[in-house]
C-alpha cells in the first residue's frame, strides 16, 4: 500500500486478463477485480472498475495498487 493520492489513466482505457479469466487493470495491480469465467466483462468493468476509479478520483490509494514505478510517484497518464 502506498501513501497518498494515485493518479492513474489506467483504470479508464485498459483490462488486463490472465489467462484463467482473472481481470485486472495492468499486470501490476495486486487485486483480481473479477473472472471472465463467472462474470461478464461489462459488469465488471461497471462495477469493479468503477469503484477503482472512484477511489482514485476521492484521492484514495486503491489497495492494489502499489507495486507499480507510477504508483510509487505517484503519478502515471496524462490527467493534469
Ligand atoms: S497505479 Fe500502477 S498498479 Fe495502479 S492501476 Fe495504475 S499502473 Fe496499475
Amino acid at each position: 500500500m502506498i501513501d497518498g493520492p494515485v493518479y492513474c489513466d489506467i483504470p479508464w482505457w485498459s483490462v488486463y486478463i490472465e489467462v484463467t479469466g482473472e481481470v485486472r487493470p495492468c499486470c501490476d495491480y495486486g487485486l483480481v477485480l473479477g473472472n471472465l469465467t463467472q462474470q461478464g466483462a461489462k459488469a465488471i468493468w461497471d462495477e469493479r472498475f468503477a469503484t477503482l476509479r472512484q477511489l482514485q478520483q476521492l484521492g484514495t490509494a486503491p489497495a492494489g495498487c502499489g507495486q507499480c514505478c507510477a504508483a510509487r510517484i505517484g503519478r502515471v497518464g496524462t490527467e493534469g
